[in-house]
């Protein structure tokens, strides 16, 4: 089983995809809402969706709790020492949503949707072939 393992900048935090097979048949989820532009500080949040079942998380990363947008609350995951934003839960049960950047370089699966495109730069352009949303899902 092909794993995939990230951490955040200082290291004291990190979370292995045990099996990443189903994270590659979901895709990166690319979200443009508000607060995945403040809580990553990128214009977009890059989700690659990992069942709990396969995700290793070692270490204790500090929690908010935060209603969005789309109604669901959604607890945000990031790393008290280095601040980096690590991952989601909660749009969906089951499922962590880790941030793409925390994985090497040239480990992430392809995306296969990208949501809030309302809120989206100008000059974004959509990954070719993806589904996109206006709002959520
Ligand atoms: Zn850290
Ligand atoms: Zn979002």
């Amino acid at each position: 089983m092909p794993q995939i393992q990230g951490s955040c900048l200082c290291k004291q935090i990190t979370i292995t995809v045990k099996d990443r097979s189903a994270a590659d048949k979901a895709g990166v989820e690319i979200c443009h809402c508000t607060d995945c532009r403040q809580f990553t500080g990128a214009p977009a949040g890059y989700l690659v969706q990992v069942p709990h079942a396969d995700a290793e998380i070692s270490g204790t990363p500090k929690q908010f709790s935060v209603t969005a947008e789309s109604g669901n609350t959604v607890v945000r995951n990031f790393c008290a020492n280095c601040g980096s934003s690590l991952f989601d839960e909660g749009a969906t049960k089951g499922k962590y949503f880790i941030h793409g950047g925390i994985f090497p370089p040239k480990s992430l699966p392809q995306p296969t949707m990208e949501l809030w495109m309302r809120s989206a730069e100008s000059w974004e352009r959509p990954f070719p072939g993806v589904e996109l949303y206006e709002k959520q899902q």
